[in-house]
């Protein structure tokens, strides 16, 4: 491939240096001062009262669905426009997931679909909204309906870090929000998430899980089943480093995506922008017109070396989720039929650029 979807990007010798120093100092171990100052870095920068690091973006979901002990028989409603991780370690223990439809004009969850499935389902025991391709969802009214419902929001916030809403970080005022580190992502530790949130009992409860849950004393001793989650000092080096940079990352990333709206045909419609907020632009995405499959484009954009991928299949229709509840309007389904994700690695070439659109105009 000559042009990545998404790939890793180094700042420079930042996480080289911090990379020695966590060899250097001998904490080869799932705790260590790497992962103390990632975990305080990340609360400090994003305004949350905590973090924990975890071993993948999904591992934070995983706790998450521990902590609110998630079994057979529960309901968890949950963006349909996603990446499967944003449900499966729920639907994984057990839960009927609830897909509700995107909303057009953010392609994130729909409030007013979001309303009908809380009252549809008064005992969900979650409500999972994923900030989609670096869009934030429409925090405030979620966090109204999920509080009067009584039921605690999560945000999948994956694929936003260092986005705002309203002024805020992605999934600020949630009752947790979770990111990833996996090399696709923004800032990645090659693997590696974040679980954020301002309630410490919460904190405190996953750090524990993600530990085995073990009770604190001398021995072994356990009183609940916990799982092997955080992760370690080593990778932890690389992630602190490239959250040094994360400002670098979405100036990069925003000048991608400006580059791409200046040579994008008039047919080709990029994602709309929010007006509540400022993405991190980690995927420039745009729907074709009809004629111009997303599938072909893939095919003939890989032929030259130029990676491409439609939009989230829509969990509704995916055939492990058959039994699942939705709330739907046909909006999903409809932008994976015409949906496109562009090459979008910082400092992607311009000539790239220029030959990806040259190709998606012979389609
Ligand atoms: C990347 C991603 C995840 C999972 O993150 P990992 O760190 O790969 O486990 C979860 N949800 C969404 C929406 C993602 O894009």
């Amino acid at each position: 491939m000559r042009a990545f979807l998404s790939p890793p990007f180094l700042n420079g010798p930042d996480e080289r240096d911090l990379l020695l120093a966590a060899l250097a100092s001998g904490y080869i171990a799932p705790c260590g001062p790497m992962v103390d100052a990632l975990e305080r870095e990340a609360a400090d920068r994003l305004g949350f009262a905590g973090a924990l690091a975890t071993v993948s973006g999904t591992m934070a979901l995983e706790l998450l669905a521990r902590a609110l002990e998630i079994r057979p028989g529960d309901e968890v409603i949950a963006s349909d426009l996603t990446f499967i991780a944003s449900v499966a370690p729920f639907a994984d223990r057990g839960a009927r997931p609830v897909f509700v439809d995107a909303d057009p004009a953010t392609w994130c969850v729909d409030v007013a679909l979001a309303e009908r499935a809380l009252a549809e389902h008064p005992r969900a025991k979650a409500f999972v909204a994923t900030d989609l391709y670096g869009q934030c969802c429409d925090l405030d009214p979620l966090i109204a309906l999920c509080a009067r419902a009584g039921v605690p929001l999560i945000v999948d916030a994956a694929e936003s870090l260092g986005a705002t809403y309203r002024g805020r970080a992605a999934g600020k005022g949630a009752w947790a929000a979770v990111h990833s580190l996996n090399g696709n992502k923004i800032v990645t530790a090659g693997g590696g998430g974040l679980l954020l949130t301002d309630d410490p009992a919460l904190l405190a409860l996953c750090r524990g899980i993600a530990g085995q849950a073990r009770e604190p004393v001398a021995w072994y001793e356990h009183r609940r089943l916990g799982t092997h989650g955080r992760l370690g000092n080593v990778p932890a080096a690389i992630a602190l480093a490239q959250f040094r940079h994360l400002g670098d990352a979405l100036r990069d990333k925003a000048a991608v995506w400006d580059a791409w709206l200046a040579r994008l045909p008039s047919w080709a419609t990029p994602m709309p922008t929010a007006s509540y907020g400022v993405p991190n632009r980690w995927l420039t995405v745009v729907t074709l017109p009809p004629g111009k499959s997303p599938l072909r484009a893939v095919e003939a954009l890989a032929a030259r070396g130029l990676e491409a991928r439609p939009l989230w299949k829509p969990m509704h229709l995916q055939p492990v989720f058959r039994d699942a509840g939705a709330v739907l309007a046909g909006v999903g389904e409809d932008l994976f039929a015409r949906g496109l994700c562009l090459p979008s690695g910082r400092g992607l070439a311009p000539a790239l650029m220029d030959e990806t659109v040259e190709v998606l105009e012979t389609l």
